[in-house]
């Protein structure tokens, strides 16, 4: 293997071919036949021979790449041209770099800097003021009670019951992507021009950080006599105030090199290049789409929802959410009103058929109930907390008048059978469980709601 490594390097300036499969080829026969000599006692099949030799001319592979990529480069016209001309090049830049003054060139190395920087801070300051703009439009992203309630309302359009069950049993997912459907839509709203929002708002920010940046050049104008570090060093705090800046300005200069002297030249240069910059990005920027602002660590729907959620514990028994809207330590989980349990698949043993009542109605009885929390022994309602310390954690106000509001009477009348295929399924499944619900009846009245009564129970229950 070394000695074919040392023939492939000693290749120069050609491209592969077969000759070079010949000579490995030679190279082997003859360690085999050294080989042969020197251990008369073994004997290397041919069938060890080919497959050693296959080995060898797999780890030769990359030297062939190598080899015809170098060749390839050498052949390129345009590579060829650059080394010949490389000298007149040269001059031309040195003829360029005397015509331009320091001081244009100063500015051109800041300005492009700066392109980079509001780019970088671009993305973030977009995530945001779309995230104002849905707020201030839209009551559903100002709080919890008004998203769940309109996320609720178009379920109930939908009846989708796939979609039920998500909000159900993974309510935060769900109102998470109902949230970054509607920030999608709205985004890539187009106007009469074809512009979508997405675009529009990135062009505004981006101009509005430049005509920010060229105050800040202007500010620091009128005294000829200040030196350009020290310029830089205060423009550098103004700007960080804009935009985020990766590195400080001061280290992209070698002071040593730069000759700023001039710096009201200076700052006509950086505002002229700055102006320009205002128009030069619209078409980038109104290309822009979902996938520049879902870049962001806080897209919008994340800012909505991290500002709106608070705490989105379940009910172990019911999985109703936690009405709290910011985190609570130390305080219990609540619900005004809790679900009917047929929701999340509690049932009666003995009859194999959903719970239709309410966790509030159910902590008045004399019932109980078993699940794998607690190790499938019986407890009484009454009794929950001492279940586990999660249990205990929530506050369940036991009332009869709080039965399951006419919204989920609703959906379970509208969804009964698929419920109980939905949690058969997993009752099926589980190692404590093992068997299949029944039919559950619903009450007829359950079945005669109108949608106007069930709207009308939404507004109630988020009030
Ligand atoms: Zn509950
Ligand atoms: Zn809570």
């Amino acid at each position: 293997m070394r000695k074919v490594n040392i023939y492939l390097k000693s290749i120069k300036g050609q491209d592969y071919e077969y000759s070079i499969l010949y000579a490995i080829h030679d190279i082997f026969s003859n360690m085999i036949k050294n080989f042969e000599e020197k251990y008369p006692q073994y004997k290397l099949t041919n069938w060890y021979q080919v497959k050693l030799f296959a080995h060898i001319l797999k780890n030769s592979i990359p030297h062939f790449q190598k080899m015809h990529s170098e060749y390839l480069n050498k052949q390129n016209p345009k590579n060829i041209l650059i080394e010949k001309y490389k000298p007149q090049a040269y001059e031309i830049f040195k003829g360029t770099y005397k015509q331009n003054r320091k001081e244009k060139i100063a500015a051109n190395i800041l300005n492009d800097f700066l392109l980079k920087a509001i780019f970088a801070t671009l993305k973030d300051s977009l995530s945001r003021n779309i995230t104002n703009n849905l707020k201030a439009l839209h009551p559903e992203f100002q709080s919890k009670n008004e998203l769940c309630r309109k996320v609720m309302q178009d379920l109930r359009k939908e009846r989708n019951f796939e979609k039920y069950i998500m909000y159900i049993t993974e309510p935060q997912k769900s109102l998470e992507s109902w949230v970054e459907n509607y920030v999608s839509d709205y985004c890539m709203k187009r106007n009469s021009e074809g512009k979508s929002i997405l675009g529009i708002e990135a062009n505004d920010i981006f101009i509005y950080k430049v005509t920010q940046l060229i105050e800040c050049v202007k500010k620091k104008q009128g005294n000829n006599e200040i030196s350009f570090e020290v310029w830089l060093k205060k423009f550098n705090k103004a700007a960080e105030e804009i935009i985020s800046l990766s590195d400080t300005l001061f280290n992209m200069f070698d002071m040593k090199e730069v000759e700023v002297k001039d710096m009201n030249y200076f700052r006509t240069e950086i505002i002229k290049s700055l102006e320009t910059l205002k128009t030069s990005q619209e078409t980038v920027l109104d290309n822009w789409n979902l996938k520049e602002l879902n870049s962001v660590n806080k897209p919008p729907h994340t800012l909505i929802c991290d500002s709106i959620l608070g705490c989105m514990m379940q009910c172990p028994m019911c999985y109703v959410i936690c009405s709290c809207t910011i985190e609570h330590p130390g305080k219990k989980h609540t619900a005004p009103r809790h679900y009917p349990q047929a929701l999340s698949g509690m049932h009666n043993s003995k009859t194999k058929k959903l719970d239709l009542e309410s966790c509030n109605e159910l902590m008045l009885s004399d019932r109980s109930f078993g699940c794998p929390d607690s190790g499938m022994k019986y407890v009484k309602y009454k009794n929950y907390k001492s279940v586990n310390k999660y249990y205990a954690s929530w506050s369940i106000a036991a009332d009869n008048s709080l039965e399951p509001s006419l919204y989920w009477k609703w959906v379970l009348a509208q969804f009964s059978e698929q419920f109980v295929e939905h949690w058969s399924k997993h009752l099926l499944k589980h190692k404590d469980f093992g068997y299949k619900l029944k039919y559950t009846n619903i009450p007829l009245e359950w079945k005669s709601i109108k949608e106007e009564e069930v709207d009308e129970s939404l507004r109630i229950m988020f009030q």
